[in-house]
């Protein structure tokens, strides 16, 4: 069934103010579109604990730091209003700009010690894009439950500190990454990828599963990232922004995982910057 698509806050709480009274239990499920089945996970997540459905599609100019980026994620939002169809989603809540952020919007949602690592160095405002634009989010749907996925960890964890230290009534649920067959961590950016970059992508999914191997069996990071870094190069990727070991919850960088981790990387690929990250074990 095709979701009504509401693109007003007035409208999106007309709705949910019904299922509150109803005791409804509410799921929501923020997106930048370009949906691919990493997207859809999170919505099958949603339907299997929710009552109610909310399938958000806003590209947040706040959270990016270069307006090429901006100008050129894609948009399709035609094709991923069908894709949901098969979910039965209760609303695709797509607003613009303008509603998002009216005139004299003069608020950020700014996480530290989370942001200050990883893609927070290199994309300078990006999570606190990310974080002011989820929290409203969070406020607007009144959900009681958000999925995100592990493929931006980082995100995630902020996602979580963000919503406990503003009192947000709301799970965070951090949903597995999907995959294509050959490793490649699902992306609306892959979109971008030349026939011929998207062949060389696997290579950095594959040196990662290489590495966390060696880390356990316990090769400490140390000995092994700078030949890695070179590899993933070698294997077509212009530049490894970063390829580290990081704790799970505070994001402190390790050299062996005494406790629970993940190796995160983010490297540029013919104009394309892609982010991976899997667990890793000691
Ligand atoms: P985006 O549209 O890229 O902002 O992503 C929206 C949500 O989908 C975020 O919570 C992402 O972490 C999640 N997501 C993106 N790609 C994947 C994937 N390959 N597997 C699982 N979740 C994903």
């Amino acid at each position: 069934m095709t979701a009504p698509i509401l693109r007003t806050l007035g409208e999106l709480r007309a709705e949910t103010a019904k299922w509150q009274a109803a005791g409804e239990r509410i799921g929501v499920v923020p997106t930048m579109g370009a949906l691919h089945d990493g997207h859809l996970s999170l919505v099958d997540a949603a339907k299997k604990d929710c009552d109610r459905v909310i399938v958000t599609i806003f590209v947040n100019p706040m959270q990016f730091n270069n307006p090429d980026d901006l100008e050129n994620y894609p948009r399709t939002e035609h094709d991923d209003a069908r894709k949901l169809e098969r979910f039965n989603i209760d609303i695709l809540y797509v607003p613009d700009g303008p509603e998002m952020y009216p005139d004299g919007f003069a608020s950020t949602v700014t996480v530290s010690g989370l942001t200050d690592v990883l893609c927070g160095t290199h994309r300078p405002g990006h999570f606190d894009g990310v974080a002011t634009v989820v929290a409203k989010l969070f406020l607007q749907t009144s959900a009681n439950d958000a999925y995100f996925g592990e493929k931006d960890f980082q995100q995630l964890q902020i996602v979580r500190r963000m919503a406990r230290d503003l009192d947000i009534p709301i799970t965070v649920h951090g949903c597995t990454t999907i995959r294509e067959i050959d490793g490649l961590a699902m992306s609306s950016r892959n979109l971008l990828l030349s026939d011929r970059a998207r062949v060389k992508a696997p290579a950095l999914n594959e040196e990662m599963e290489r590495i966390a191997e060696e880390i356990a069996k316990g090769t400490p990071f140390s000995e092994l990232q700078d030949a890695a870094i070179r590899r993933i190069e070698n294997a077509g990727f212009t530049k490894v922004e970063y390829l580290e070991v990081r704790a799970n919850d505070d994001l402190e960088l390790l050299d062996t995982p005494t406790r629970p981790a993940r190796l995160l990387a983010a490297a540029w690929l013919a104009g394309v910057r892609l982010i991976d990250n899997i667990s890793v074990r000691d």
